[in-house]
């Protein structure tokens, strides 16, 4: 009989699925590029210093400076 290793044995917390599948990447902000709100798919934004805020529903965004920018 083949004996699981423990940890196969082990359901993963449901919590941390969930949160692993609902937050695929972390929203970006890219200046010199056209951004959407991956939220609402507003395209205005209030750019701060680190992070933009998306005018429609208020989600922050990091800031991310386009490599091509110089
Ligand atoms: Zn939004």
């Amino acid at each position: 009989m083949i004996q699981l290793p423990l940890w196969r044995q082990v359901p993963l917390p449901a919590a941390s699925v969930a949160t692993a599948t609902r937050l695929p990447a972390m929203p970006v902000f890219v200046i010199g590029r056209p951004n959407r709100c991956p939220d609402c798919l507003s395209e205005a934004f209030i750019v701060g210093r680190v992070t933009a805020e998306c005018a429609g529903c208020g989600l922050p965004l990091a800031i991310v400076r386009s490599r091509r920018l110089s």
